[in-house]
């Protein structure tokens, strides 16, 4: 008899299993169908000893204090600060756009100043009066030059739509420098966890009050457990039998290959906008500090089907999940909390703070 049955061992199902456990008692049985814990956080050491993250590259960063703090409990950290690049027009170039980037891309040494006119100019240039799509977004931000050079091509490999086909939040969060710090995220707490991200979920799962059962689809033991609330990580439409139909995702399909040479690029990411079938190349020791005489890089395709990544963010795809989520609010004793089970692209900071949020509310009932 457990008091909690938690579906999906990634990082809601293990921060809610965890302050159950360790905060509440409780017995909780946490099942995931995978044969690892992480979700897709996930990574290993590799057969040639390259620590690999294998579903994409994870790099954590917040500006939430208490999730950081949280997730310090279990870990030390790498204090990496991520770097990307852009491959345009044969230059590799900083990404986000910054004040380095305008300079190397048109050959000048324009100043600040001078960058904010440049944007103030071609901002109204466009003449974006009402933004209806993710293009209208960008070229309301950037202009249609730089729009064309970094976004239109990229957006349309990643989701095999134009960007007049999707709904402005994709490119909404386009961020762009005024200055010339290089970094591809600016939270102040940044890193990936010292000995990687299973070794850190390890430790958050050893409390005894935790069973674990891996290799598991819930609904096959549902028969033979017994327990008094569910808290469901999974896809929601899944947990619904598709009853309202699929909810569509974007996939990734990734190559990994392991080079005999310490290093491969010059950064931890390079992006590939206009050229090839893959959107990127990551470099995994860049991420991890890790020493080793070859270095293992990752490719990545954007794909139709398989693993459920991405949601796609379309207005029709919205609605049909505001079905499901009518049918989950119907229901007393099961949570839904994550990236499949509220079909949202969340970082992984979002979601263990929703998962706090979630055990704060648990607290609350006084059940
Ligand atoms: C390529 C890629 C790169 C990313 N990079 C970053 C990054 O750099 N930084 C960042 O902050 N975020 C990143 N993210 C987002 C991050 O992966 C998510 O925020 C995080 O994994 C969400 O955790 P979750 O627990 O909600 O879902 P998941 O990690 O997907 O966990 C859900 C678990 O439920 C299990 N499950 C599903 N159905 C069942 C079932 N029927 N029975 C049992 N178990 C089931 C699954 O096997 C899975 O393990 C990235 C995502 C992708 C796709």
């Amino acid at each position: 008899m457990y008091d909690f049955l938690i579906v999906g061992a990634g990082f809601a199902g293990c921060t809610l299993a965890e302050r159950l456990a360790a905060g509440l008692n409780k017995k909780v049985l946490l099942v995931d169908k995978r044969n690892h814990i992480g979700g897709n956080a996930y990574d290993y050491y590799n057969k040639d000893g390259i620590l690999v993250h294998q579903y994409g590259p994870h790099i954590f960063h917040t500006n939430i204090k208490r999730v950081w703090n949280y997730l310090s409990l279990f870990t030390d950290w790498h204090y990496y600060q991520h770097r990307v690049l852009s491959h345009v027009d044969g230059l590799k170039v900083p990404f986000p756009i910054n004040l380095d980037t305008v300079n190397m891309l048109f050959g000048q040494q324009i100043s600040v100043f001078d960058l904010i006119d440049y944007f103030n100019k071609v901002v109204h240039d466009a003449g974006v009066k009402e933004i209806k799509n993710a293009r209208d977004m960008a070229v309301s931000r950037v202009g249609n030059e730089l729009y064309n050079k970094f976004f239109k091509n990229y957006t349309k490999k990643q989701w095999a739509l134009l960007s007049e086909e999707l709904a402005p939040e994709v490119t909404a969060r386009i961020p762009l420098r005024i200055n010339r710090d290089p970094r591809y995220f600016v939270d102040p707490y940044q890193g990936v966890p010292r000995y990687g991200y299973t070794w850190m979920f390890q430790r958050m799962v050893a409390d005894p009050n935790i069973h674990l059962l891996l290799n598991a689809d819930y609904k096959k033991i549902l028969n033979e457990v017994k327990f008094d609330r569910m808290i469901y990580t999974g896809p929601i439409d899944y947990f619904f039998d598709y009853i309202h139909g699929r909810l569509p995702y974007r996939s990734l399909d990734f190559e990994f290959q392991t080079l005999h040479v310490e290093q491969f690029q010059e950064v931890g990411t390079i992006n590939y906008p206009n050229d090839y079938d893959f959107t990127r190349i990551t470099e995994f020791k860049h991420l991890t500090g890790q020493k080793h005489p070859w270095t293992t890089i990752i490719y990545e395709y954007p794909v139709e089907g398989g693993e459920p990544f991405y949601p796609i963010p379309k207005a029709e795809n919205k609605e049909l999940f505001n079905k499901y989520k009518s049918e989950a609010q119907k229901l007393k004793s099961i949570y839904f909390v994550g990236r499949l089970a509220e079909y949202c692209y969340y970082n992984m900071d979002l979601v263990i703070e929703r998962a706090l949020e979630v055990f704060d509310e648990i607290i609350k009932e006084k059940i």
